[in-house]
């Protein structure tokens, strides 16, 4: 049974896939084997010029879909700030230039909000995720809901995680434990939404017990 189902991701990236196989084999029993593009050789290239975290993930998707001729999913994740009116959205990765600095993003975002009180710091993670095969198109989402801090707090986790509190906590994501991080983040919580959708197109038992 297991592997059963391979799904192609259009990421690299080891730790996003170690992170999403880790995820499946818990929800899914082990029913889904996760592939790299790299393991199969595939060389695609995705500009990411959708309008919305979901056209992006689209894109990706239908691209290594079509490269590969396999069942395909890709993510995309942004930062949604509410006093920004959800910027920086789809420009997360690069909001303060194309070089994708953690640093510097960070940086802009704590000078964007100087002037705005903890109260109206709320913003939110969401991650969206597609999946493509030759007979369906489907789409999942997970949102963190949380606040910015006021100063980057903590040395763990990556991107924003420094300057992010998750709601119900006072620490901010980097300080946090990277396991109750992993418990309620965005891609978590995306991943779970996932695995409901393709269990029931798929006909696969789904573990009752997420957490
Ligand atoms: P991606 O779509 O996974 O590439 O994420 C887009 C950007 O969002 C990344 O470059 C990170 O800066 C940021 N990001 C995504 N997930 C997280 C997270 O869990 N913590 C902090 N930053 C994140």
């Amino acid at each position: 049974m297991s592997g059963r189902y391979q799904l192609l991701i259009a990421s690299n990236n080891p730790h996003k896939i170690e992170e999403v196989q880790h995820i499946l084999d818990e929800l899914l029993h082990g029913a889904v084997q996760i592939l790299s593009p790299a393991s199969l050789d595939l060389h695609v290239e995705v500009e990411e010029t959708g309008m919305t975290l979901e056209e992006n993930a689209y894109l990706k998707a239908i691209a290594f879909h079509r490269a590969s001729g396999l069942p395909a999913i890709a993510d995309d994740t942004g930062l949604e700030v509410e006093a920004l009116n959800g910027a920086p959205g789809i420009h997360t990765a690069r909001y303060a230039g194309e070089d994708q600095d953690d640093r510097k993003n960070r940086q802009k975002l704590l000078k964007e909000l100087s002037a705005v009180a903890p109260e109206k710091r709320n913003a939110r993670f969401r991650t969206m995720i597609c999946f493509v095969d030759s007979l369906r198109i489907f789409f999942a989402e997970g949102i963190c809901p949380g606040k910015i801090a006021e100063q980057e707090r903590g040395t763990g986790g990556f991107g924003y995680d420094p300057i992010f509190i998750p709601e119900g906590h006072h620490h901010t994501f980097a300080e946090l434990p990277a396991a109750i991080k992993n418990r309620i983040s965005h891609r978590r919580r995306a991943l779970e939404a996932f695995a409901q959708k393709f269990a029931a197109y798929y006909d696969i038992p789904l573990a009752t017990q997420h957490r």
